[in-house]
């Protein structure tokens, strides 16, 4: 279950804010890529757009090749984790996982041995009856994760979901994160602030500033050949 992405002259605006300018990017199926940049950039945007919950003013954004940017959300074979978890604060975590499969109307018993087995990989199988103010912002998100797991989806798009965990629990997510990549083999886009995170977790780097792509290529060539100030300003390389 694995998707490419291509993104072409994607322009966004808000009011009289152009937050994203005439933008282009293809992701291979499979690839971990890392959108990196300061606040503000455009990146929740970007990856808004490609889940479907943010308009696209002009450009065009295809799945598998397929024109995607008309159709809606749950159409699109992606799930999105935030940084704030977005869990239903009333319902328990196995209806938290199992709710948007249930709009898709997966049946019960698939339902059941999809929770199952992200519950197993995620090791939250003994929080299933809890609701969410009963758990730690790490099982929570561990939660999260797991709700987009059991979607199956061909990509999944992370919104800064290390931001709220403290240091130690965000290195062994990040870790679990990638272990996740290696055996669903689903293409991940993986948006931060954090230099640290993209370094260690991406194929490739897309580094963003101010509504463009500053420079995309590998953790290493981003570091040792950065192709503007700003780039080896914010990756903390030699100029
Ligand atoms: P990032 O995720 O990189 O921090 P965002 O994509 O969230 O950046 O935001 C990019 C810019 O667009 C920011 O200036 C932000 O204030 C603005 N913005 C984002 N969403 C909206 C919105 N719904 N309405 C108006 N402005 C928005
Ligand atoms: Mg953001």
């Amino acid at each position: 279950m694995t998707a490419s992405i291509d993104i072409k002259n994607v322009t966004k605006q808000f009011g009289s804010l152009t937050v994203l300018d005439e933008l282009s990017l293809s992701i291979p199926a499979n690839e971990f890529v890392v959108f990196l940049g300061p606040s503000g950039c455009g990146k929740s945007t970007l990856l808004r757009m490609i889940a479907g919950l943010e308009s696209v003013d002009s450009g065009e954004i295809l799945i598998n090749g397929e024109r995607i940017d008309n159709q809606p959300p749950g159409q699109r074979g992606v799930a999105m984790v935030f940084q704030s978890y977005a869990l239903y604060p009333h319902m328990t975590v196995r209806d938290n996982m199992a709710f948007g499969l249930k709009n898709i109307s997966v049946e019960r018993s698939v339902i059941d041995a999809r929770i199952a087995e992200a519950a197993r990989m995620l090791e939250i199988g003994h929080l299933l009856d809890r609701k969410p103010g009963q758990l730690s912002g790490g099982q929570r998100q561990r939660v999260a994760i797991g709700r987009a797991v059991v979607k199956e989806p061909e990509a999944f798009l992370f919104d800064e979901p290390l931001s709220n965990l403290d240091a130690a629990l965000r290195t062994r997510t990040r870790i679990e994160l990638a272990q996740l990549h290696q055996r669903l083999k689903s293409t991940m886009i993986f948006v931060t602030h954090d230099q640290i995170e993209a370094m260690t977790l991406a194929d490739r780097i897309v580094v963003m500033n101010n509504r463009k792509i500053e420079q995309i290529g590998a953790p290493m060539e981003i570091y040792n050949r950065p192709a503007t100030r700003f780039v080896a300003g914010f990756v903390g390389a030699p100029a």
